[in-house]
């Protein structure tokens, strides 16, 4: 048993999300997160390191946060309320 999984259901669900993270679908060299919910011990599949343990950390494993942030990125506020504005890095104006 491996993160809640037994012999060989790793590779099944590998292979069952099309090898690639369940989030951002990115390929990885090194094997996927198992990714399983800390509250329950519920696991849930197989994500890369940076969607399991920063993108799921900060939005706190909550689908209400992760839906306001795709809404956010669609519709950003200062776009809505100001118009156009524009800040690039290390660009002074
Ligand atoms: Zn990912």
């Amino acid at each position: 048993m491996t993160y809640g999984l037994g012999p060989g259901e790793y590779e099944v669900l590998f292979a069952a999300q099309g090898g690639v993270c369940a989030i951002c679908g990115q390929t990885r060299r090194t094997r996927l997160d198992v990714d399983h919910d800390h509250a329950t011990g519920l696991v849930r599949g197989l994500c890369c390191r940076l969607c399991n343990r920063k993108l799921l950390t900060a939005a706190r494993n909550s689908p209400a946060v992760l839906r306001n942030a795709a809404g956010y990125l669609e519709a950003p506020p200062a776009l809505r309320f100001l118009g156009p504005r524009y800040h690039i890095e290390n660009r002074e104006e």
